[in-house]
């Protein structure tokens, strides 16, 4: 945890270009944006992925709350948005933090690759 970078933007020890702050939740634009809106929504406290949440689900819902906050912040509640959460390596999972993509402002396609 020491040397993870989400929870090094947890601590401010790394600028994060933050959008929306609770007690157990921290939200910032993606670093290397995949659409107009790519927002990650993390809880503070280190949980390595979604495959671990059991015991934290509460954390879970107040991600969805915040990314559903964002996204009508950001002018596409109406038009649409995805949320997506990569668990482990064949999903392509690179920050073992657990993080919730939040993306929208463009039509997005299906199946994901
Ligand atoms: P994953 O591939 O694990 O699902 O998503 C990790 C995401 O974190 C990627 O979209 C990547 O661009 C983003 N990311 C990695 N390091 C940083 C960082 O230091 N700051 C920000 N804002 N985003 C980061
Ligand atoms: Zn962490």
């Amino acid at each position: 945890m020491e040397e993870c970078v989400f929870c090094k933007i947890v601590r401010g020890e790394i600028q994060a270009d933050t959008v929306m702050e609770t007690d157990e939740v921290i939200a910032f634009r993606d670093i290397n944006p995949q659409a107009p809106t790519h927002i990650q929504i993390i809880p503070r406290k280190h949980i390595s992925s979604i495959s671990e949440i059991e015991g934290n689900e509460d954390v879970l819902m107040r991600m969805v709350n915040v990314a559903n906050r964002i996204a009508e912040e950001e002018g596409i509640k109406e038009r649409g948005y995805r949320l997506v959460i990569n668990c482990g390596p064949e999903a392509g999972q690179s920050v073992m933090h657990l993080h919730m993509h939040l993306l929208g402002g463009r039509p997005m396609r299906w199946p994901p690759g």
